[in-house]
C-alpha cells in the first residue's frame, strides 16, 4: 500500500484526523487482530459458559459475592461468634486479607480458567472486582507482589496468573508491580494438606529477592484464591524479614 496520500510534513496536524490508506490499513489490521485472537481464545461467559463475552449482564447478578460477616481480618466465613480460628494461624506480619467472591460458581470458573493461557482474557474482568473491592475499603500500597509459583510450575504455564491480576490493580492502590519480588522453593502441593499441615509446609517456602524494592514500602500481595492463608502467611513472613512495613494481601476468590 502506497504512503502517497500521507500529509507531508507541515501539513501534519492540519490534516491529522483525515482518514489516509495507511489509516484504514492499520485500522483494519488492528481489527483483523483482534478478530483472530478472539477466534484463538473465544470469550465464554464464567456464569453459564455460553460464547461472546466473559460474563453475560444476567450472570452478573448471580455472583458469589462473599457473605458479610466474613472475619475482617482474614476475610474467612467461618467466624462462629466474632472468634476466627483461621486469623490465628497467620504471620502477625500480615496486617489483613482481603477477597472480592467466595470460590464457588462463576467465580471458581474464573479461577480455573485464568489458570490456562486461552483464559487470559478474563484478567481484566477479574480485576474489574478486584478494583471495586478496594474501592470498598480504599487500601494504598507502595509495592503490589504477586504470589509466586514455583519455577517448574511457571515454567510449565507460561505465566503467573496472580501477576496478570497484580498488574490490573496497582494503579489502584498507587502502586507498582514488582513481579519477582518473591520466590518459591519447592514444596509438596499445599492441596494435598490439611490446614495446619499447610503452614509447617510453606515455612521457608518463599524468599524475598529484592528487599531493595520492600524495605520500608507498604506492600499489597495478590493471589488467585486463598484457602487457609497459610501462603499469604508465608509470603508476609518473607516480605517482612526484608523490611517490608505494612504488608496486606487480596485474592479474588477465598476459599473456607
Ligand atoms: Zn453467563
Ligand atoms: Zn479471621
Amino acid at each position: 500500500m502506497s504512503l502517497a496520500m500521507e500529509p507531508r510534513s507541515g501539513g501534519r496536524h492540519e490534516f491529522a484526523d483525515r482518514v489516509t490508506p495507511a489509516r484504514v490499513v492499520s485500522g483494519v489490521l488492528h481489527e483483523i487482530g483482534r478478530v483472530l485472537a478472539e477466534a484463538a481464545f473465544p470469550a465464554k461467559c464464567i456464569g453459564c459458559q455460553r460464547r461472546g463475552t466473559a460474563l453475560r449482564e444476567g450472570c452478573r447478578e448471580e455472583l458469589p459475592y462473599l457473605p458479610s460477616g466474613v472475619c475482617r481480618w482474614c476475610a474467612s466465613m467461618r467466624v462462629p461468634r466474632g472468634v476466627c480460628r483461621g486469623c490465628r494461624r497467620l504471620s502477625p506480619a500480615l496486617s489483613g486479607v482481603r477477597a472480592a467472591f467466595a470460590y464457588d460458581g462463576a467465580a471458581r470458573a474464573a479461577v480455573l480458567t485464568l489458570k490456562f493461557k486461552s483464559g487470559r482474557y478474563l484478567a481484566p474482568l477479574m480485576g474489574e472486582f478486584l478494583r471495586a473491592e478496594l474501592s470498598r475499603r480504599p487500601l494504598q500500597a507502595d509495592v503490589v507482589v504477586p504470589v509466586p509459583l514455583a519455577t517448574k510450575r511457571l515454567r510449565e504455564r507460561g505465566f503467573n496468573q496472580a501477576l496478570l491480576l497484580a498488574e490490573e490493580i496497582a494503579t489502584a492502590v498507587r502502586g507498582a508491580v514488582v513481579g519477582n519480588a518473591l520466590q518459591r522453593h519447592e514444596r509438596p502441593a499445599q492441596q494435598t494438606l490439611r490446614a495446619a499441615d499447610r503452614l509447617v509446609n510453606l515455612e521457608g517456602a518463599f524468599s524475598c529477592a529484592a528487599a531493595n524494592e520492600v524495605c520500608g514500602r507498604r506492600v499489597l500481595l495478590v493471589d488467585d484464591v486463598v484457602t487457609t492463608g497459610a501462603t499469604f502467611s508465608a509470603c508476609a513472613d518473607a516480605l517482612a524479614e526484608a523490611g517490608a512495613r505494612r504488608i496486606s494481601a487480596i485474592a479474588f476468590a477465598r476459599d473456607l
